[in-house]
This record gives C-alpha cells, sequence and structure tokens, in this order.
C-alpha cells in the first residue's frame, strides 16, 4: 500500500488556547503550506484524547477548549475548503492503529523519550504517570500513521515524538511489509518560543503565554511584565540580549530585522530602557494579532458555522482513516470476516 503522496498532518492538544508559540512554531507553517501544491491533502486534528491524558478527570474543560482552538486555527488562516479541521475522538481508526502500534514499543522506550520525559517533570507526574500519557507518541503515530502523513509541521519539543514514530513505522514495514511512508518533522524558523517568563518554553500549561485571542489590554500588561535582564538596572546599564525574553520575541515577530539589531546592539552598550523595547513589541504585537482578533470575532457570532466545519471535517477525516485502516488490517493478516 506503499503511497507516494505527501500528507499533511499536525494538531494541538486542547488543553488551553492556542498562544504565539503555536503560532511560529507551526500555525503559520500550516497557512503557508495550504498554498503549496506539492501537496496532496492536509489534515489538522484537535487532539482531544491526548488532552484527557492529563485532564481526565475535566472532560468539561476540554470540550470548551475544542472549540476555542477550532476559532484559533480558523482566525490565523486556516482554510476548511484546504485543510480538513477534524477530531480525534469522532475517529476510530485512530484508536485502533494506537492499539496495534502499542506491541511494536516497550516501556523503557517511553520512558526514555526526551519529549516524555521533560512533559512528567512539567506536570509533576512521577511513577503514578497516566498509562495513556506515557503511551502518548504511540497514539501520535497513529494520528499520523492513520492519515498516512508524511510531513508534520511540529516545533521543536515534538522532534522525539516524531522519530518514534519513525521506529514504529520501520518496525511495522519489517514485520507486515511495506506500508508507510517514512514521516518528516518539518521545523520552524522558531522552532521554540520562550515564555513570557524567560523559561525554556511558551506553554499552555506553564502559565507563561500570551495567547493569540488575549485583548489588547493583556497583551501589553503580559509584555509591560515580561523577563528581560536582571542585571540591567539603570537605563544607562550593558544589557544582555541572549536570553532576553522580549528580543527572543522581537526576532521572532518583528520585520524590521536591521531596526531590531540596531535596538540589540544599542542595548548592549547602555543607554536603552527596557520600557522603550516592550513599547516596541507591544505595537509589533498588535499589527500581528489585529486581523486575528476581527476575524475571531466574526466565526464566535457563528456557532453553527462553526461545528459544521469540524462535524464535516471530521467525517471525512474517518472515511480518509477508515481506508487507511483497512489496508493496515489487510498487511497484518487480521482481516477474517
Ligand atoms: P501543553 O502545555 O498542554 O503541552 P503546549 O502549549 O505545549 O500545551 P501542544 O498542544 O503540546 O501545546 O503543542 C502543539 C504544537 O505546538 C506542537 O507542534 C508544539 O511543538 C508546538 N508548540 C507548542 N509550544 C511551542 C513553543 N513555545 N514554541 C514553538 N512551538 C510550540
Ligand atoms: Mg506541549
Amino acid at each position: 500500500m506503499k503511497q507516494e503522496q505527501n500528507i499533511l498532518l499536525t494538531g494541538d492538544r486542547p488543553t488551553g488556547k492556542l498562544h504565539l508559540g503555536h503560532l511560529v512554531g507551526s500555525l503559520q507553517e500550516r497557512v503557508t503550506i495550504q498554498d503549496d501544491p506539492s501537496y496532496d491533502r492536509r489534515f489538522v486534528l484537535v487532539a482531544d484524547i491526548q488532552a484527557l491524558a492529563s485532564h481526565a478527570g475535566d472532560p468539561q474543560a476540554i470540550k470548551e477548549n475544542v472549540r476555542d482552538v477550532v476559532l484559533d486555527y480558523l482566525s490565523v488562516g486556516i482554510d476548511p475548503a484546504k485543510t480538513t479541521i477534524c477530531v480525534q475522538s469522532a475517529i476510530p481508526a485512530i484508536a485502533e492503529l494506537a492499539i496495534y502500534f502499542m506491541n511494536l514499543v516497550s516501556v523503557a522506550q517511553l520512558q526514555h523519550n526526551p519529549t516524555i520525559k521533560t512533559e512528567m517533570k512539567d506536570k509533576g507526574f512521577g511513577a503514578s504517570v497516566p498509562l495513556g500519557f506515557l503511551a502518548h507518541p504511540v497514539h501520535q503515530a497513529a494520528d499520523i500513521l492513520a492519515f498516512g502523513a508524511t510531513r508534520v509541521p511540529v516545533g521543536s519539543d515534538q522532534e522525539p515524538l516524531i522519530e518514534q514514530a519513525n521506529d514504529i513505522v520501520k518496525k511495522f514495514n519489517a514485520l507486515y511489509g511495506e506500508t508507510f511512508s517514512p514521516i518528516k518533522a518539518i521545523i520552524s524558523k522558531t522552532p521554540r518560543l520562550v515564555g513570557i517568563d524567560g523559561t525554556a518554553k511558551m506553554s499552555k500549561s506553564l502559565g507563561n503565554a500570551i495567547f493569540l485571542s488575549d485583548p489588547s489590554k493583556v497583551v501589553e500588561e503580559k509584555v509591560m511584565a515580561m523577563y528581560t535582564d536582571p542585571a540591567h538596572i539603570q537605563v544607562s546599564d550593558p544589557g544582555t540580549v541572549e536570553g532576553n525574553a522580549v528580543f527572543s520575541y522581537l526576532d521572532a515577530f518583528d520585520p524590521d530585522k536591521e531596526g531590531v539589531a540596531e535596538l540589540k546592539e544599542q542595548y548592549r552598550k547602555g543607554g536603552l530602557g527596557d520600557v522603550v523595547i516592550k513599547k516596541r513589541l507591544i505595537g509589533v504585537l498588535e499589527t500581528l494579532l489585529t486581523p486575528f482578533r476581527e476575524k475571531r470575532a466574526v466565526y464566535e457570532k457563528d456557532a453553527d458555522l462553526v461545528e459544521t466545519i469540524l462535524r464535516e471535517g471530521t467525517a471525512e477525516a474517518c472515511s480518509y482513516t477508515e481506508e487507511i485502516a483497512k489496508k493496515v488490517r489487510n498487511m497484518m493478516g487480521i482481516s477474517y470476516l
């Protein structure tokens, strides 16, 4: 069944609204790819089962987040006519493939996966980590392979998960015959945006995010409270640019690269206050986020349309992935009836 098509699959866990990290790590790439003719199909998956793996006690919150994430997609320009938007729990083929793949991966492999190790630490899981959470890389491989996807735009934190998925591809093909093509991670120019607190990664669950749907006032407050250089006390003090979150964001979002380079030089020498660079960043983010807010407001008023987009996308994804699941069963020799 090995197919030579170029299929895109990406997704997000509906553990909260999407933020600037998602935008530069993956969303912008997804929007660009919509007009790239080398892709045959594009799918974006709202990974609600994987959100439940860390929030099992709060399905109602996940449900609300699903709608918010779809609104985030539509507001940044994911176009349902070009990209199929679908929800994971309503696609049986993904769950089925995940179960088959579990036999191809050892518990030790999962425990040593760098992404899982970091997330277990962030979420405070010890030995009591839910099995579903530990199995996340297997489930994610099923997400990708249920669509026969070959390209996955992700942030750099996800690379070890793509490696795990490719390991499953190799094992599956070796055991049951050539079935899946290798998967390529598409890593963006800003593969990991730091949090506003200056820590390693902006994340929904670390409370250090600027959300795409934050109103102007909130963006302003968050930027004004951002981590810069703790040793830069007086305006005249020389400051450090590396590790300074405001400069990381200017690098990621300010289109005037020369202007940013000049500011960095001035900041290093001393004589440039944090307020000046923060005000500039607020302006840059306002320009970026205003069109998203306007688009979001249109969709927010039309709940039926948003539901229809998700329902129709999911129905399409169900029939598409069921064809692949059928072929998988055939390859495995488990289609008895
Ligand atoms: P959680 O805190 O629940 O893990 P998250 O904010 O890390 O949420 P995910 O749903 O885990 O978001 O990630 C979705 C996609 O966005 C992944 O491809 C991930 O690599 C990318 N991504 C998330 N945060 C960032 C970031 N700070 N910089 C770049 N890419 C990111
Ligand atoms: Mg994450």
